[in-house]
């Protein structure tokens, strides 16, 4: 039996002694925080409660089957008064990017090693796979019932956080609540599909241009892949269909660290992602950026010339700390 939990109690608590509430997670959201954020609307909304999401950024395309993403509310700041703000997936409060929750009392759920611990209740646990599984727990203490669309967005949640269930921390318990997810009758199939076989052609064309002008660094183990707005405007495609691309070097076995680099005028951002036990988040916190220990980023503003090979360089010490 796992120890009561004193956070998820606390965060129970408010959540059922109060009447409004407004969930939110980090900027550019992806799967987990909008699966969770999702789920967790729905259940506080089935036990009568008004709830509000509201988010920096929208949503990629990928995520339009997303049941009710059109209630996500797109906003830089909030005014509004509420019960309780719950944040969810999300390592510190800047990283909403949403201005005026410093005043609020705040619910902090997350699953990222290195969280700031900014609520008045933080219930941070790295072992979840996803912050979807810390969500499922809260529903169930809630008493919440676990209908087709929280099921649908939990999953969400899981098998995009999980790589499709290749990283760390995929557990037995995550199959069980998937054991779960899968009794509500939704259609796995279909999620799965909607997910990674309903990409745009220009995904498809950008991958083959990025793949094709690959960079391979440190004897064969690190593969850097570019985007520039040059190329975005060749392939027609928008940030959105670089969606997944950092993944495709990995599939190749010498291959241990793949870093995917979007350049623009002002501002470098590098998508890490890496095998085995190769810490690729030491190498984002270096920067300011961070993640999970085979999936992180990290932004740059006002690069150089030199600033991308310092982070491959780092990387290859990451690599190197790892052969010891
Ligand atoms: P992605 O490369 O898909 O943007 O991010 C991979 C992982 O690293 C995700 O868990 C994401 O939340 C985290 N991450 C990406 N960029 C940052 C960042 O700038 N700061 C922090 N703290 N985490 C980041
Ligand atoms: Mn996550």
């Amino acid at each position: 039996m796992t120890p009561p939990n004193r956070e998820l109690s606390k965060a129970k608590d408010l959540l059922l002694g109060g009447a409004r509430f407004l969930l939110t997670s980090h900027a550019r959201p992806d799967g987990d925080s909008l699966g969770s954020q999702l789920a967790l609307g729905h259940a506080l909304k089935q036990l009568g409660k008004d709830v509000r999401i509201i988010n920096k950024d929208s949503a990629p395309a990928l995520y339009d089957f997303l049941p009710d993403l059109s209630t996500i509310e797109i906003a830089p700041s909030v005014n509004a008064s509420c019960d309780a703000v719950v944040v969810l997936e999300c390592s510190s409060l800047s990283r909403t990017e949403v201005a005026g929750l410093e005043t609020q009392t705040i619910i902090n759920i997350d699953h990222h090693l290195g969280n700031t611990t900014y609520g008045a209740v933080n219930w941070i646990d790295e072992s979840a796979c996803a912050c979807a599984e810390l969500v499922f727990d809260l529903i169930k203490a809630l008493g919440a019932h676990l209908t087709p669309s929280i099921a649908t967005n939990l999953y969400v949640g899981i098998l995009t956080d999980t790589g499709s269930f290749r990283h760390a921390n995929v557990t037995a318990r995550t199959f069980d609540i998937c054991r779960q997810i899968a009794e509500t009758g939704i259609n796995l199939t279909d999620v799965a599909a909607s997910i990674y076989t309903s990409g745009s052609l220009g995904h498809l064309r950008l991958s083959g241009r990025v793949i094709d002008r690959i960079q391979i660094e440190n004897d064969g183990k690190i593969a850097i892949l570019v985007v520039n707005d040059k190329i975005l405007v060749e392939t027609e495609c928008d940030p959105d269909d670089m969606e997944g691309i950092v993944n495709l070097p990995l599939a190749s076995r010498n291959i241990l660290v793949a870093m995917l680099a979007r350049e623009t005028n002002d501002s470098l951002r590098v998508s890490l992602r890496s095998k085995k036990g190769i810490d690729v988040r030491s190498v984002a916190l270096s920067f300011g950026g961070g993640g999970h220990l085979n999936a992180a980023g990290l932004t740059i503003e006002s690069p150089t010339q030199n600033t991308l090979d310092e982070v491959i360089s780092r990387v290859s010490a990451a690599i190197s700390e790892t052969d010891k």
